[in-house]
């Protein structure tokens, strides 16, 4: 995993421009089952990728944190809302709430996340590959591919899947 991490930005960028052409045509010609085959693809893809062995997203981007979020992580602390914002939080150029630093704080040295059963939304959902409507998401999904293995590994096998 360390090996495939390390080259995934270069990968990531080799492919850049071939993803851009095949989000083009997915979003023009989808495929009526898309949600489907995303289901599928992300299932086969999390059989074999073991998030404890990478925490990749965890390590150089963080989430973002809604106002639910933040309710229910500082009720975990025992804290105020605001008192969590001051601890950890900072507004972002979007006006969101997200990590004051990466690697998350809430990160342990074994890769596991310390609030898991808490952890924010967007946590839970990343890299988004089972979402539905997926060509929603193509500029969002070709800047994961060079953060997550696993979503760089279902882009390439969707690739392979769906022939215009
Ligand atoms: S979601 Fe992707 S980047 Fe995050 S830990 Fe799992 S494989 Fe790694
Ligand atoms: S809250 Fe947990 S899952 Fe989310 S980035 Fe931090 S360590 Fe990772």
């Amino acid at each position: 995993m360390e090996e495939f991490l390390k080259q995934l930005p270069k990968l990531a960028k080799d492919k850049h421009k071939e993803n851009k052409t095949f989000f083009t045509k997915l979003k023009k010609k989808t495929p009526k089952n898309l949600d489907y085959i995303m289901q599928d693809l992300h299932e086969e893809e999390f059989q074999q990728t073991d998030c404890l062995t990478c925490a990749n997203c965890c390590k150089t981007t963080g989430p973002l944190f809604t106002t639910k979020d933040i309710e229910r992580i500082s009720k975990y602390f025992r804290q105020k809302p605001q008192q969590f914002i001051d601890n950890y939080l900072r507004i972002d150029e979007e006006n969101d709430y997200v990590l004051q630093s990466v690697p998350c704080t809430f990160l342990g040295a074994d890769n596991y996340c310390s609030i898991y059963e808490v952890r924010p939304k967007a946590c839970r959902e990343f890299p988004h590959t089972d979402r539905k409507k997926f060509q929603q998401i193509s500029n969002l999904t070709m800047k994961n591919v060079a953060i997550c293995p696993a979503a760089y590994n279902i882009v390439e096998e969707m690739k392979r899947k769906i022939k215009f």
